[in-house]
């Protein structure tokens, strides 16, 4: 082992009695803790108030952390082989429930003596029509000799540390062990005494002692309240931070004017009014390339709110300036329905609009390279392939990127390094909506601006959930569109694990669909992940162009197209897809003037969650409003877009329940910065000293841009 560090805090495991090298070596792995200061950081999860017991009578499948005090009646290992287990029974004073274990069985065994009274915590389990509690924790119930204080921490742990006595109840050991050895000092200030003061705070030291073994409820608030706020707090410095840095250091092409090409097209092309918001938007937008800094901002708007055209006017201010656009889109066909869309809002004015990706090749790719060098095109539209290096540009001043969660920040910086002297201007669409609160966590250092409107006339789509027993008259009912000359999608899950599966599930379905609707009257087509695109493709344009009234689909990608006749979204075991992919399918239809439909088809067997998915889906089709709930559901490390960004470490703070806090904490964070930019004044030493030490924690918010 090294040399004892000097800061307590940074010491291995290994230092702390009860932690021996193997030990050590498991909590490395199972849970990423090192040093004393991460054992200090691995919160509990929750707490049990150990004076409060449920009655077993009384449990039922929504219970889910239970704690019992009860006698065992019974512990036997049942089954052989893979189906060996440990069963055993507790009995309180109102029924029974039984306990298993399918690991550890002997271990567990030896442990457990039948007629002693146990204190028993765990998750309820349904099994059948029964109860049961799998893995739960159990420890001897030795009346008062329990442990004094009334709430005690749960740690999150793993198998393989449970049998090496690091369960919650080892780990609850361990922190104590820790905590009793460090002195206030250990644990300095990191956040300005004034503001400690202000916002009525624990000191830091009594924060960490209260999370793990809180006195009091009252205290357990207080000392989460505050290590909420930190986290927040320095991660809103950290975003706002590089944002001023950025405003000061990327200089940009300056667009000067709005000339021709904008206001032909806005006077005498465009078909309709713009709606409030797209004129907003486009206020922003155009105050952003005026400035002299780079454009780095992200546009958000539901689907069919009308961002294209935004997207499109902003090409327009490049152009007017005498500089090159380019589109960017996540597939092949999503590119090529810009381009014909695109052709066609620029056509009667002077603009060349050409297509690139893969499959352009020789003469044509040769040809379209050097026109686009010589500056002979002005807008590029295309995939992946406009970030290729032999693709050379004249003058490119600004990147459109349609549906920015599925470009990688390498390709983004790809990017970069096509324009001279500055950077281009970046617009990013996406209609993934993000909820503000995570908006403003996630991009801190980018500028949202958001389409809330949709443009007027919509008829909202009705959203249909049914079972199989449903599905001859979902079968009558899409019979019945189609005769009215509208189109169908049947969308089914791809799940990557299991394609298989998936395409097997999607067989069966085709078959079913082509028993009920026979050709030559009906025609189908099949879009599948393993097709080779350009048979994809050639289906897909089958179905754009009417020539099939029924579109069956595994991924969502592929059908990410518009086609205005479409009137039926029919997806099938929908519990298996999350709430942000269901709103962008649904999305899919809605396009055209006739009321359109979504029917969600499951099976009866439901989770909570999957439950609750699909009720959002009936309720509403305000994607933000959706994004809220799948935030709620599974949390903002989940959620579309922010895997790839590089979040989320924060561990206390719950964005969608802490947004009071958040905002208290970017409020002193902007004003901090704007009194201090490099925090050099004596009374923010602690605030630079402690992202000094921690600064890389909350770095890993990756730049989208
Ligand atoms: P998004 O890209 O946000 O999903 P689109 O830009 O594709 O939406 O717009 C969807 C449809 O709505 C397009 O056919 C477009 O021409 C139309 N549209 C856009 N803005 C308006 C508006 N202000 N009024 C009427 N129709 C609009
Ligand atoms: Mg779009």
């Amino acid at each position: 082992m090294s040399d004892k560090p000097k800061n307590i805090l940074d010491r291995p495991l290994e230092y702390l009695k009860g932690v021996s090298a193997t030990r050590a070596k498991l909590l490395r792995e199972e849970l990423s803790l090192h040093t004393y200061d991460d054992l200090l950081r691995h919160y509990p999860f929750r707490y049990v108030d150990k004076t409060q017991f449920h009655k077993i009578a009384a449990l039922t499948e929504d219970d889910d952390h239970v704690q019992l005090k009860g006698v065992l009646r019974q512990v036997n290992v049942m089954g052989e082989g893979r189906k060996k287990r440990l069963v055993a029974r507790l009995r309180d004073e109102t029924g029974m429930i039984e306990l298993v274990w399918f690991r550890g069985v002997h271990f567990i065994q030896k442990q457990l003596t039948v007629g002693m009274s146990y204190v028993v915590y765990g998750r309820i389990n349904v099994f059948g029509s029964r109860l049961n509690l799998p893995h739960p924790e159990v420890e001897a119930f030795n009346g008062n000799a329990q442990e004094a204080a009334t709430l005690a921490p749960i740690y999150s742990t793993t198998d393989k540390l449970s049998n090496k006595n690091l369960n919650a109840k080892g780990l609850r050991r361990l922190t104590k062990t820790l905590l009793d050895q460090l002195a206030p000092a250990d644990l300095p200030e990191n956040l300005p005494q004034w503001m400690i003061e202000k916002l009525r705070f624990p000191s830091r030291y009594d924060a960490m002692q209260w999370i793990h073994f809180p006195p009091t409820q009252g205290k357990l608030h207080q000392a989460r309240r505050r290590l909420k706020y930190e986290e927040l707090f320095f991660v809103q410095l950290r975003l706002l931070r590089s944002n001023i840095k950025r405003k000061q250091a990327l200089a940009g092409f300056h667009f000067e004017k709005v000339g021709a090409y904008f206001n032909t097209f806005y006077h005498e092309k465009l078909p309709f009014e713009l709606t409030g918001a797209q004129k907003r938007v486009l206020k922003e937008i155009r105050a952003d390339v005026n400035t002299g800094a780079q454009m780095n901002r992200l546009l958000q708007g539901d689907v069919g709110s009308g961002k294209t055209v935004v997207g499109f006017m902003t090409m327009l201010m490049a152009l007017d300036n005498g500089y090159q656009a380019i589109m960017m889109a996540p597939t092949e066909i999503l590119a090529q329905q810009h381009y014909a869309g695109i052709s066609e809002m620029a056509e009667g004015q002077d603009i060349e609009v050409a297509f690139l990706s893969g499959s352009v090749k020789g003469r044509k790719r040769k040809d379209l390279l050097e026109r686009l060098e010589a500056g002979q095109i002005n807008i590029l539209i295309g995939t992946h392939a406009l970030i290729e290096p032999w693709v050379v540009f004249k003058n490119l001043g600004l990147v459109l990127i349609d549906e920015q969660h599925r470009f990688g920040v390498a390709q983004r910086a790809a990017l970069w390094k096509k324009s001279h002297p500055y950077a281009p201007h970046v617009l990013v669409m996406t209609a993934t909506p993000i909820p503000r609160t995570l908006a403003m966590t996630l991009y801190g250092d980018l500028d949202v601006s958001v389409i809330d409107e949709l443009p007027p006339g919509r008829k909202p789509i009705q959203t249909l959930h049914k079972y199989e027993s449903g599905r001859l008259r979902v079968f009558g009912f899409m019979r019945n569109e189609i005769d009215k000359g509208h189109q169908v999608y049947v969308v089914y899950p791809l799940i990557e694990e299991s394609q298989q599966l998936d395409l097997h599930n999607l067989e069966q379905g085709h078959e079913s669909l082509q028993r009920e609707f026979p050709q030559p009257k009906y025609q189908i087509s099949v879009v599948h992940g393993k097709m080779k695109a350009t048979d994809k493709d050639f289906e897909m344009q089958r179905f754009v162009r009417g020539e099939t009234q029924i579109m069956v689909a595994t991924t969502v990608i592929e059908v990410g197209v518009n086609v205005p006749n479409a009137s039926v979204m029919v997806i099938e075991n929908t519990e298996r897809f999350g709430l942000s992919q269901l709103h962008q399918l649904r999305g899919r239809v809605g396009r055209g003037a006739d009321q359109s439909y979504c029917i969600l088809m499951s099976s009866y067997k439901l989770s909570k969650d999957g439950r609750e998915r699909i009720k959002t889906m009936v309720d509403t089709t305000d994607g933000f409003r959706i994004a809220e709930a799948d935030l709620k559901l599974r949390g903002p490390g989940s959620m579309e877009g922010t895997r790839q960004s590089g979040m989320i470490s924060l561990q206390l703070a719950d964005l969608t329940k802490d947004q009071a806090i958040l905002k208290v904490a970017r409020d002193y964070a902007r004003a901090m910065l704007e009194q201090d930019p490099d925090l050099q004044l004596p009374e923010h030493a602690p605030v630079r000293a402690y992202i000094m030490r921690y600064g890389k924690r909350f770095q890993s918010w990756a730049r989208i841009s």
